[in-house]
């Protein structure tokens, strides 16, 4: 017997159109390219959304095109997100720090219609520009009086929606529709599209809300320093809407000092990103002696985040939520806040807990399996690979068949290619990709356990574990260090440190210093770069 409830589709514009009536106090705060700080209500964006959907319709847009972005974190690209979306076409989010080759291969692949960019991008956009598709228009996303001065031909975002009505008539989409687009970094092979659905967007939207919900309040500021140009910003651009919380966007601008005044004159209380921008940020809070203004919740993902960064945000009163997912995912899975019980605890198992990648949100099941694909217990011992299954999880890869059909295991679950173990309260813990895993003498070793430890060493500012080929071991573990000032750490002294945690067998052979590690589009250590570099080091 079916119920008798209405049905509703979600849809990503409902989100926008909620929040100006019933978050008026909302607001999004943008450092802009043009170089001063904008605001507009939720009012605001919705009304200009509106405009940019005349926009769109009247550059010959419709339902299901894509339509790309190259931006920063601000109000236009924030507009972008709704405007295109609610009318029906795919908003394209595209990450500046791509290759050349590999944004054209997308761009290509996804065959978009219209391409929104910051200014600041001019230059990526002129280096493209005769390999892009003919037809494609260009949009500069700023004002008349800041259009870049370029021999293209080049729309401008504001005389664009300037005389457009502010009210549209936002279709009745089918929940199912394609909403947004985002590619993979490819670090291996070409970039892959995960295509998120209104559906999937606003359940996502939903479930950040609810299990990162100290975050995302009515009366919260919060700011992504994780980009809209990937993995829509963790899904932050709709759950803060949704629940009320404003958004500062930092822009172009992400260096600790920066950041530190952003959040200090807009009293950011919670800020999202990966470790790496992190390491910044605590420097500059080192070097100043006090926490930004009003800063209380700092959530970090994308890449482990070591203990000794969790430490050094919690004692300063800065709550800590580490947090695992992927573009595939929408892109969050987990969430690291502590359940009452577990504040309980002594300081150091609360730390140890933190330093896990937290428990599966509401909607997101989590499978870890043998090399056979039997199920792994949940005992924290167990580690296998893990697979993952939910409403915000991909069902197939956009125009990709052969990668979709790798992708998923023979009763639908997705293979994230983590390898990962889960305790019996449901804290997952990742010990590497499946590719980063250091495979010595038919044993593993985590290169994750082995930075986690080391990042502690006051000498060592950042570090990264890489496999480096070897004739008895077949492979075998070698760190690379940034120092921390001029007095370098010895092995043996890492070896020391270690060994209070881990097994003789699983320490480095050696250590290389770099003067920086290489990042990957994402802002995460590109260990793939390291492993290039190194690749005949020879171990002693
Ligand atoms: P890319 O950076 O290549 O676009 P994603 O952003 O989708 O890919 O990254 C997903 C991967 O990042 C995960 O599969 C996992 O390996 C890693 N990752 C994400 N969050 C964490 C975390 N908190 N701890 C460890 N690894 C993480």
């Amino acid at each position: 017997m079916h119920g008798m409830m209405m049905n509703q589709p979600l849809s990503i514009i409902e989100i926008l159109r909620y929040a100006a009536g019933a978050h008026p106090g909302g607001e999004i705060v943008s450092v802009r390219t043009e170089g001063d700080i904008h605001r507009e209500s939720y009012a605001e964006a919705y009304a200009r959304s509106g405009q940019l959907a005349h926009a769109l319709a009247g550059l010959g847009i419709g339902e299901g095109d894509r339509v790309a972005t190259l931006a920063w974190n601000g109000y236009r690209h924030f507009e972008l997100y709704y405007g295109v979306s609610g009318m029906g076409a795919v908003c394209h989010t595209i990450n500046p720090r791509l290759s050349a080759e590999q944004m054209l291969y997308i761009i290509g692949h996804a065959e978009d219609k219209v391409l929104f960019f910051d200014v600041t991008f001019t230059p990526i956009i002129e280096g493209l520009a005769e390999h892009l598709p003919p037809g494609m228009t260009l949009v500069a996303m700023t004002d008349r009086a800041h259009m870049p001065d370029s021999k293209l031909d080049l729309m401008c975002y504001e005389d664009l929606i300037a005389d457009q009505p502010t009210e549209y008539d936002w279709p009745d989409l089918d929940e199912e529709a394609a909403a947004a687009l985002c590619y993979t970094s490819g670090t291996t092979g070409n970039p892959k599209g995960a295509l998120y659905t209104h559906r999937s967007t606003v359940l996502h939207a939903m479930t950040v809300a609810i299990g990162l919900s100290k975050s995302l309040t009515e009366g919260a500021r919060v700011l992504p320093v994780v980009p809209l140009f990937h993995v829509n910003a963790w899904g932050l651009p709709y759950a803060a809407p949704l629940t009320g919380a404003s958004l500062v966007m930092p822009g172009p601008k992400l260096d600790g000092p920066s950041l530190f005044d952003l959040m200090d004159s807009e009293r950011v209380t919670s800020a999202w990103g990966v470790p790496t921008v992190w390491l910044g940020l605590r420097a500059e809070i080192d070097k100043r002696g006090k926490n930004p203004d009003g800063f209380a919740q700092v959530v970090i993902g994308g890449s482990a985040a070591a203990r000794s960064m969790i430490e050094g945000f919690e004692k300063s009163g800065v709550e800590v939520c580490h947090a695992w997912g992927m573009t595939e995912m929408s892109p969050v899975g987990t969430h690291g806040l502590l359940s009452a019980p577990m504040k309980e605890l002594s300081w150091d198992d609360q730390m140890a807990l933190k330093a896990k990648q937290g428990r599966r949100l509401y909607g997101v099941e989590l499978k870890i399996v043998d090399e056979a694909g039997n199920r792994l217990p949940h005992d924290g011992k167990a580690a296998g690979e893990l697979f993952v299954r939910g409403n915000t999880v991909i069902s197939g890869y956009f125009a990709n068949p052969e990668a979709t059909e790798k992708a998923f295991d023979d009763d639908g679950w997705f293979g994230t290619g983590d390898v990962a173990s889960i305790d019996a309260q449901g804290f997952l813990v990742i010990q590497d990709r499946t590719k980063d895993l250091i495979k010595s003498g038919g044993e593993w070793i985590s290169s994750i356990d082995i930075e986690n430890i080391v990042m502690a060493h006051p000498k060592v500012a950042s570090c990264a574990v890489i496999a480096v080929p070897h004739p008895k071991w077949d492979e075998r573990p070698l760190l690379v260090v940034v120092p921390e000032g001029d007095d370098k750490p010895t092995l043996e002294e890492i070896h020391e440190m270690l060994l209070e945690h881990l097994a003789k067998w699983q320490l480095p052979d050696d250590m290389v210093f770099a003067d920086e590690l290489p990042l990957t589009a994402t802002g995460k250590v590109s260990k793939l770069t390291l492993r290039q570099t190194y690749a005949d080091h020879t171990l002693p």
